[in-house]
């Protein structure tokens, strides 16, 4: 059986005293919300806080509210659960409770947060193993070794932000409001993600992630296509996350297209949103666009499956992606769907 290390725990119940909190720790800190990611990764010592600082009693990080603007903010500390049910969040982008339903089991859904979820720590098979595996091959360069062993030539790390939410908050132009002793500050979900598999957030350690800005729908559509082993529960080793604006004459006005699982980072590709943007969505800009995707999505061999079958698979759940945002057009054959 692994063991959690020895560690300092601390439960604030306010933010000011959360941030304090943690600059006072120093760089040996880190927060912990549902704690699905980061207790199994302490027993593994893949993270080895000494002070861990809870987030689930900051009674203003699980509220859901409409702002004034009609957006939509969520609390970092809301259980995945709760964003699958909820009906502020369902009636403004049920692509976030679709999204969240996929992920992970039950019960870790109740525990699990969408803030714990959006700061997840990226993952490998060669690091998501216990301490004595890794030592095994001598560790890799994200923790307590120097070579990659999925690309031994590389200089950097190439682990996979495996987040069903990542995808879709950049997809909708969400925007995290972060908390620190010295202040905050908003980052737009594109940005927060940095595509370095050690260093794969663009936030510092001691920022505490407060709530997530969704803009006002304004008849954006968006869905989000999983691609895992199981249905039941899995990581994704594709995740396909598209929000397109449509004219009544099925103009595409903005397009949003990322690809989560391939990259330390969600990807965004602008290609493929290039052959969309301006004209009407049809069935070969659908397919052109899917095309694009195809091309940009350059897995690694480093999660489940054969990683040319991952690539592969990129072009069918982009279609399936953009069919299903627009079921109306049924011009546009049905001969791609199957089922997850
Ligand atoms: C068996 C299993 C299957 C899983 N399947 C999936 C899956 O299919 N898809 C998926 O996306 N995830 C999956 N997960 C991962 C995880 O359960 C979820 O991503 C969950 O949402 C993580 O939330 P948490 O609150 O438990 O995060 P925690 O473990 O508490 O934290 C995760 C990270 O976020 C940081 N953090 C948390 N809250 C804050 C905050 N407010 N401010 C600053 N930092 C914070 C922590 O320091 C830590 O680095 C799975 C996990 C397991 C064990
Ligand atoms: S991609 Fe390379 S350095 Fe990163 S976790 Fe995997 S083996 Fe280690």
């Amino acid at each position: 059986m692994m063991r959690l290390p020895k560690f300092t725990y601390r439960v604030p119940k306010k933010v000011s005293d959360a941030v304090k909190m943690i600059a006072d720790a120093g760089p040996d800190a880190m927060f912990v919300a549902g704690g699905t990611d980061l207790y199994p990764n302490m027993k593994r010592r893949q993270q080895t806080p000494r002070t861990v600082i809870s987030v689930t009693r900051l009674r203003e990080l699980h509220e859901v509210r409409e702002d004034a603007g009609g957006g939509l903010v969520i609390g970092a500390s809301v259980s995945l659960t709760d964003v699958v049910d909820h009906p502020v969040i369902k009636r403004h982008y049920q692509v976030v409770a679709d999204a969240a339903r996929t992920i992970s089991t039950p019960l870790l859904r109740n525990m699990g947060t969408i803030g714990g979820n959006l700061l997840l720590d990226t993952r490998c098979n060669y690091y998501d193993q216990n301490y004595e595996w890794r030592r095994g091959i001598n560790f890799c360069m994200k923790k307590d070794g120097e070579i990659c062993w999925v690309a031994p030539s590389s200089p950097k790390c190439w682990a996979v932000n495996s987040s069903d939410l990542a995808p879709v908050m950049v997809a909708l132009g969400a925007k995290l409001r972060l908390v620190s002793s010295g202040g905050e500050r908003m980052v737009s979900a594109s940005e927060i993600y940095n595509n370095d598999g050690i260093n794969y957030l663009n936030k510092r350690q001691d920022e505490l992630l407060a709530e997530i800005h969704l803009p006002p729908r304004n008849g954006l559509r968006a869905v989000y296509k999983k691609l895992r082993r199981r249905g039941a529960f899995d990581f994704p080793v594709l995740g396909v996350a598209a929000a397109l604006d449509l004219d009544r004459d099925r103009t595409v006005r903005s397009a949003r297209l990322i690809l989560g699982g391939v990259a330390p980072a969600p990807v965004e590709v602008k290609e493929a949103e290039a052959v969309l943007l301006g004209h009407q969505l049809n069935q070969e800009r659908i397919e052109a666009a899917a095309e694009a995707c195809y091309l940009k999505a350059r897995p690694l061999d480093n999660t489940d499956f054969l990683m040319n079958w991952r690539k592969q698979m990129a072009r069918p759940y982009v279609l399936r992606a953009l069919e299903a945002l627009y079921p109306e057009g049924r011009d546009v054959e049905s001969r791609h769907s199957f089922d997850v």
